[in-house]
């Protein structure tokens, strides 16, 4: 069946609008955003809801930018524009990276980031590079707003916590000095869902002096040379986000505990990747057999991990 079932729809003229008709219509109501996952699964029958309440006019939940020292993504952006971004490009390149390789052109233009995140697909690519970049959810509901950590977005495959009523308004990345980040993703032909894919982000110690003094490799020609040149930098901190490999909230939290604090040296990176294939648990399916998935998670994460070290480093 390639036909929806019958829906009635409305605009939203504002946000309070769009919540005013949430509460109206109750929870057989869905937003629609750029429509590129929830049409394809009401004409599946896969999704049935009675109205479709439509916040693409909302240019007040359509911008990137930076306040009081966060990046600010408006639930709205669209893929296209996060991929073209100069602000995220500059504090968070794994969002570019990652958009480089989420679909084509066309399902770009349209779908949006907070369609990607609510959807919760488990192999959406940006669930996995917000994860890395710890990023906040702004959800809003008619008494105003509440923040969720992106680890505590999602309650499982297709679920997460924006109850009915409420929508996603924004994502907030802190920036930091002495970062890096970077995406890595196998799919099966370009523009395809991910077999596998890891998104990490990595912050020296030494904040921005890491950035300006670096000299990125050693005299041997290895990553992670610090500042003078004389030993690895010590990672600060650390994000790994993996997608489509089972990982728990799309998060390797124990590869992240074991790289806070460790030199940042080929050594390190091989071990978390080890650490990061551990403990996810993919499936095998239609994309690939669950022990491929698993080695992908290891060798993406460890490739990640050097080239954010790169980019941290000024390269
Ligand atoms: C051919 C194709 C290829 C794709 N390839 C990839 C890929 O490689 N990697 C990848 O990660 N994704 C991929 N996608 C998924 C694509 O990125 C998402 O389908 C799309 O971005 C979802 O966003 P949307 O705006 O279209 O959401 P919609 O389809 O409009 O909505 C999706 C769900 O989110 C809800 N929703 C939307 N916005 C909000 C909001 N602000 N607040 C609360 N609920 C909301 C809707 O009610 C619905 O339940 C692909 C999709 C297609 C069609």
């Amino acid at each position: 069946m390639q036909v929806p079932a019958y829906v009635e729809y409305e605009k939203a003229s504002s946000i309070e609008h769009a919540l005013a008709l949430l509460a109206r219509y109750g929870p057989e109501s869905r937003i629609l955003a750029g429509g590129h996952s929830l049409i394809p699964m009401m004409k599946l029958r896969l999704a049935q809801p009675e109205t479709l309440i439509d916040i693409n006019g909302l240019s007040e939940l359509s911008y990137i930018r930076v306040d009081r020292a966060e990046l600010c993504i408006g639930a709205l952006t669209r893929h296209a524009q996060l991929l073209d971004d100069p602000l995220a490009g500059q504090h968070f390149v794994v969002l570019r990276d990652a958009e480089q390789v989420i679909a084509d052109p066309v399902v770009r233009n349209w779908g949006t980031v907070g369609g990607s995140l609510c959807q919760a697909d488990p192999s959406e690519d940006l669930s996995a590079a917000f994860a890395a970049l710890k990023a906040t959810m702004v959800i809003r509901h008619p008494g105003g707003t509440r923040t969720v950590p992106a680890r505590e977005f999602f309650t499982g495959p297709y679920e997460t916590v924006v109850a009915p009523g409420e929508l996603l308004a924004e994502i907030r990345i802190t920036i930091r000095p002495g970062g890096g980040s970077a995406y890595q993703k196998v799919g099966r032909r370009a523009g395809d869902w991910p077999v596998g894919a890891a998104g990490v982000a990595l912050w020296l110690a030494g904040g921005d002096g890491a950035r300006r003094d670096g000299a990125g490799r050693d005299g041997a020609g290895r990553d992670g040379a610090g500042r003078d040149g004389a030993g690895p930098g010590v990672i600060a901190d650390a994000g790994v986000g993996l997608t489509a490999v089972g990982a728990e909230h799309f998060a390797a939290a124990e590869a992240e505990e074991f790289l806070r604090g460790a030199p940042a040296t080929p050594e390190t990176f091989a071990r978390a990747g080890q650490i990061a294939a551990e403990h996810c648990r993919p499936v095998t399916d239609q994309r690939g057999p669950a022990d491929y998935k698993q080695h992908l998670a290891g060798e993406l994460t460890t490739r990640a991990l050097h080239r954010a070290l790169h980019r941290a480093l000024g390269g």
